[in-house]
């Protein structure tokens, strides 16, 4: 019997935010664009070798952690004790398996952790202490805190760091250097499967301690064969309380819309109600792919099977 092929789409985001064409310069526009270009082919080509979505999805989401542009691994925006703590997670549409990492210091790769705990752990959020030691028992790679450290991300909390605020990392009246924020992959691959990863240093000055929508499922990732794969970015705590992700789901399964309406529903409607900034990528079981935002701007590549590469950053 042939197998049927499905086609594949992958859809990318670094985070979304007051992104304004005036704060960039060409050059850092191009850097943005190449890190994005650079990490959408990590995913593809798994994808082109009939690999998983959550394998591709978990090589996008590396390959955006370990540059510094971005605010998640490498680069991750500052607590206000000065630390790095960081969330992020991973769900498989096919058998809605999930695994997450809360306030993690030290992982390199905070998207490989939680799929070590989606896959080798009988729970779904580990934080603290906890992930430290599982993650040490399951060799998964540290880092010091010299490698989280990155000057802008230093300057961007010494402006706010005595206000009591906290923002989104590419929210600030601050340099365009600084306008990077969360990673994310939603991915449909070529046996069907749907798969979204997420992952976030936070926000900038954000209290120790404090869990953002990245690692929870539900609100900053979800994924289900019968309806789509969503990561989300944004100010975390509304994306918590709107249970965004899914949301988009819902409306699709129990509404009957189809992703574009569910997208549309949750970013334009529902969130801009509640007052929250921010915006999603999703895929859908046909490999329809949605990069909505209510924000200025958002980080995004996509590719549909057989079509060309798209990057984009500002609302078009
Ligand atoms: N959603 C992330 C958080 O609240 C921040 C972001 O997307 O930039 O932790």
């Amino acid at each position: 019997m042939i197998q049927e092929l499905y086609k594949t789409a992958i859809a990318i985001h670094g985070g979304a935010g007051t992104i304004l064409p005036a704060q960039m310069t060409d050059e850092k526009e191009k850097a943005t664009k190449k890190a994005l270009e650079d990490a959408l082919s990590a995913g593809i080509k798994i994808l082109k070798s009939g690999g998983s979505a959550i394998d591709a999805a978990v090589a996008a989401v590396i390959s955006m952690e370990d540059n510094p542009l971005f605010n998640a691994g490498k680069g991750s925006v500052f607590t206000n004790e000065g630390k790095h703590e960081m969330d992020a997670s991973i769900m498989c549409g096919k058998t809605l398996e999930a695994g997450a990492v809360a306030a993690v210091r030290n992982i390199k790769n905070p998207i490989s952790l939680a799929k070590v705990v989606m896959q080798h752990s009988d729970h779904i959020i580990l934080s603290g202490k906890g992930a430290k030691d599982f993650a040490r028992k399951m060799n998964v790679e540290f880092e010091p805190d010299q490698y989280f450290f990155t000057q802008n991300r230093h300057e961007q909390w010494m402006k706010i760091r005595d206000t009591g605020n906290y923002q989104l990392d590419h929210s600030a009246p601050v340099s365009p250097q600084n306008k990077f924020g969360t990673v994310g992959a939603v991915v449909s691959d070529q046996h069907g499967n749907l798969a979204a990863a997420t992952s976030t240093g936070g926000m900038t000055n954000k209290r120790y301690g404090r869990i953002g929508d990245s690692p929870i499922i539900g609100a900053g990732t979800y994924a289900n064969n019968q309806t789509c794969a969503v990561s989300c970015t944004g100010y975390g705590e509304y994306f918590i309380r709107a249970v965004t992700a899914y949301d988009v789901s819902c409306l699709m399964e129990y509404k009957g819309m189809s992703l574009r309406e569910a997208c549309e529903t949750v970013i334009n409607e529902k969130l801009v109600k509640l007052g929250g900034e921010g915006g999603l990528i999703a895929v859908d079981r046909n490999g329809n792919l949605e990069l909505l935002f209510n924000s200025a701007g958002m980080y995004r590549a996509w590719k549909r099977n057989g079509k060309p590469t798209q990057t984009a950053i500002y609302q078009s």
